[in-house]
């Protein structure tokens, strides 16, 4: 599932291309996937794009929003004057833009289209007054590691529980935008193993792994996002993180720096967790 560099790498693509639209129409071609009344965003003009957690809200002049989830395979992508010469789509643009899978089509202003696109179809955008917003959006979500979770906060987190430390990295109502890739990769930079409970971390490794998880997203941020399952930025095409993960996705392979033990693949809460036997510390 897209984590927190993959929706920052889609809020950017939508702050650039939608910049200077408004909408014209709206086709929705699944119910279940756009809620609300797409009648309040004629004529209305962008006005810019807001990340919550994992969510995303695309903010009209007109006092509405379109808050969404991209979930498992949401594809957001652009057509139109703001890229004028758009790069090939990622063959993870499955059958198309007004294929299949494409399930709203927003039509803008000067020539402009805005496709969502969703395989598994978890993905949802819903038409939400901006002043509802930050309640719709906010209210269960944990503070954010490049925002605002400072230290003391995160050491107040880990040291409540006792679950493994990599479930409480993970837990969205703790801490928001941190999923299975970059969880995996911060527990690894950080030596410590992702089965640990998470008391039972010291005052150093929680420093530690506090670092770690601002440098691993930064890195995604920068790779712009790993494309895993379906996932796209606006423009179509995908990621590069997935081709930089420090132990995420690399079972069997020799871990990159002990060099002595294989990386190891378990299941922890049904996922896929991957570290180094060697050193990473129980
Ligand atoms: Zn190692």
């Amino acid at each position: 599932m897209p984590e927190l560099p993959e929706v920052e790498n889609i809020r950017i693509g939508l702050e650039k291309y939608l910049k200077g639209h408004s909408i014209k129409s709206v086709e929705v071609l699944n119910r279940r996937i756009f809620q609300g009344d797409e009648k309040k965003l004629i004529d209305a003009k962008f006005e810019s794009a807001e990340r919550f957690g994992k969510m995303i809200a695309i903010n009209f002049n007109n006092g509405f929003s379109l808050l969404a989830h991209v979930k498992l395979t949401g594809q957001f992508i652009y057509r139109g004057p703001n890229l004028p010469n758009p790069p090939e789509l990622s063959v993870k643009v499955t059958d198309g833009l007004g294929g299949k899978h494409t399930h709203v089509v927003f039509h803008l202003n000067r020539g402009g289209v805005l496709y969502y696109n969703d395989i598994r179809k978890f993905g949802w955008i819903k038409v939400v007054e901006t002043k509802k917003l930050k309640n719709e959006a906010v209210s269960k979500l944990g503070p954010e590691p490049l925002k605002d979770l400072t230290l003391n906060l995160f050491t107040k987190t880990l040291s409540s529980s006792k679950r493994a430390v990599k479930v409480i990295l993970m837990d969205q109502s703790k801490i928001s935008g941190i999923g299975n890739i970059y969880a995996n990769d911060a527990l690894w930079l950080s030596q410590i193993a992702p089965t640990r409970s998470s008391q039972s971390l010291s005052e150093k490794e929680i420093k530690t792994l506090y670092k770690a998880i601002k440098k691993v997203l930064r890195e995604g941020l920068k790779q712009g996002g790993a494309s895993e399952l379906a996932f796209v930025t606006p423009d179509g095409t995908e990621g590069k993180y997935q081709d930089h993960t420090l132990v995420y996705g690399r079972e069997g392979e020799l871990c990159k720096r002990c060099k002595k033990a294989k990386i190891k693949k378990i299941f922890l809460s049904g996922r896929g967790t991957y570290f180094c036997p060697n050193c990473q510390y129980d």
